[in-house]
């Protein structure tokens, strides 16, 4: 395949790089003519392992560089923009990424038949919609899905091991804005059999990129403000906890999916509650504060935690926006499944909230109904024996806690019509499996 990469940086020159290593036929671009000169004469204008032996053996032949960002298009199939995001101290900086788009529209102008081109740097969630679409589409009077596709696909790469990384990847994102772009890039990416794939739309790749990056700079922040506080208190060696906490068993093996147990965690949901976590976290807050270290980061944990149940409050509101009268079934009242442990659980405040603006409630579940019984004492909400009962005539049902019991719940309302709004607290059914699913953070 025919792939030009416009920027010669990091991204733009691995890739080009290992695109040519792997077969296909690669034109790197760069404004910078110092940078295009040193890649013609096969040097590295970075220090990379591995990429001076890519290099030798491809310039010249499957590996090319020029200034000219139009001739590499009209020569190509496929355009990677690989052009830097800065961070202009307000926001993402996307100067370069628009100003390489309406280079591209402009070549593609008169380009004859269908090109992709795909967004590789690094851009915030809708940029690639929103405003790198627009601007390929102004400068080539062309229209995105019809004379043109467009494809998101993130860089997971890390310096230092680019080469290894883009080679052997553990993942790769192909996004696009239709079945055709994706089928594209999903040929650019042929020779890499084994790497898992995930095909989604063009601001799930962007996100994915964010969550990756954001994940593990909260990790970072997460041990420097345990080992601040370990420091106030004395007589903690920050690295002698976190080994034990590098061996607890969520971050061993892997579960039924094939993933470290861990991920469980990384579920988008109504939040956490229980006997411990919650208490836990504001205890050493507390702690924390008494030798005067503050916690910014536990607390925000905790604040976000305690505004999660209102969101499920939302997805309701989105079907009824007063949900006074409606019938509501709340399934799982326990914190989780398998216990009848009712401490914490987000399924009072959702309770409360629903009770508050009028809803008519039904609630079951297997194990807690006395523990949840104590806990909503006043509260308008009718405890069912069964789950029968608890759905019957329900025109909304509302899963927090996904017991195993639950499964078939939404098969029994697909037979249903009018069919009910199905909240999926936990994210832990398929989305298509009712027709009025709703599920946080979708
Ligand atoms: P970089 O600054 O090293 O390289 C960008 C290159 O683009 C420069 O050589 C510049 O001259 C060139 N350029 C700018 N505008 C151009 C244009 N209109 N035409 C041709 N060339 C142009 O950037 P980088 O580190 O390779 O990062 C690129 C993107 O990839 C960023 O969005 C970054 O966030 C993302 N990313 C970087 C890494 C990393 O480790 N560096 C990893 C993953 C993703």
């Amino acid at each position: 395949m025919r792939i030009s990469i416009i920027g010669t940086g990091y991204v733009g020159l691995v890739t080009g790089a290992c695109l040519a290593a792997k077969g296909h036929d690669v034109v790197c671009v760069d404004i910078d003519p110092a940078r295009v000169a040193a890649l013609n004469a096969a040097r590295s204008p970075i220090f990379e392992a591995g990429l001076d032996e890519l290099l030798r053996q491809h310039v010249g032949r499957r590996l090319t560089a020029t200034t000219s960002l139009a001739e590499a298009v009209l020569q190509s199939d496929v355009t990677f923009i690989a052009v830097g995001t800065p961070f202009d101290g307000t926001a993402i900086d996307l100067s370069y990424v628009l100003g390489a788009a309406r280079q591209i529209g402009d070549a593609l102008r008169s380009k004859r038949g269908y090109h992709l081109v795909v967004v590789k740097s690094t851009v915030v969630p809708g940029t690639t919609d929103s405003a790198v679409v627009p601007a390929l589409e102004q400068a080539s009077g062309k229209r995105a899905g019809l004379d043109f596709g467009v494809g998101m696909n993130p860089e997971f790469l890390s310096e230092g091991e680019a080469v290894h990384d883009f080679m052997s990847p553990d993942r790769i994102v192909l996004g696009g804005i239709d079945a055709r772009s994706v089928g594209r890039l999903e040929e650019v990416y042929r020779p890499f059999p084994d790497a898992p794939r995930l095909r989604v739309n063009t601001r799930t790749a962007e996100m994915i990129k964010y969550a990756s990056n954001a994940l593990l700079a909260t990790l970072v922040s997460f041990t420097n403000e345990l080992a601040n506080l370990g420091s106030a208190l004395g007589g903690i060696d920050t690295s002698e906890v976190m080994r034990g906490v590098h061996v607890s068993q969520y971050f061993r093996g892997c579960n039924e999916e094939g993933l470290p147990p861990i991920t469980s965690f990384l579920r988008a949901g109504c939040g956490f509650g229980g006997s411990c976590l919650p208490k836990d976290v504001n205890a050493l807050i507390a702690h924390g504060q008494g030798v005067g270290q503050e916690m910014p980061l536990l607390k925000a944990v905790m604040r976000t935690n305690q505004e999660q149940p209102a969101r499920v409050v939302g997805l309701l509101e989105k079907h009824w926006p007063e949900l006074r009268d409606v019938r509501v079934a709340v399934l799982g009242l326990s914190f989780k499944p398998g216990t009848n442990d009712g401490r914490e659980s987000p399924a009072f405040p959702i309770i409360r909230a629903l009770s508050d603006r009028g809803a008519v409630l039904n609630a079951y579940d297997p194990a807690a109904v006395a523990e949840a019984r104590a806990a909503l004492g006043g509260v308008a909400v009718n405890f069912c024996d069964s789950l029968g009962a608890a759905l019957d005539d329900a025109e909304a049902v509302v899963v927090v806690t996904p017991w195993e019991q639950f499964r078939d719940v939404p098969a029994v309302l697909s037979r249903r019509t009018p069919q009910p709004v199905f909240v999926d607290c936990r994210r832990a059914y398929d989305k298509h499996c009712v027709g009025r699913y709703e599920g946080i953070g979708l």
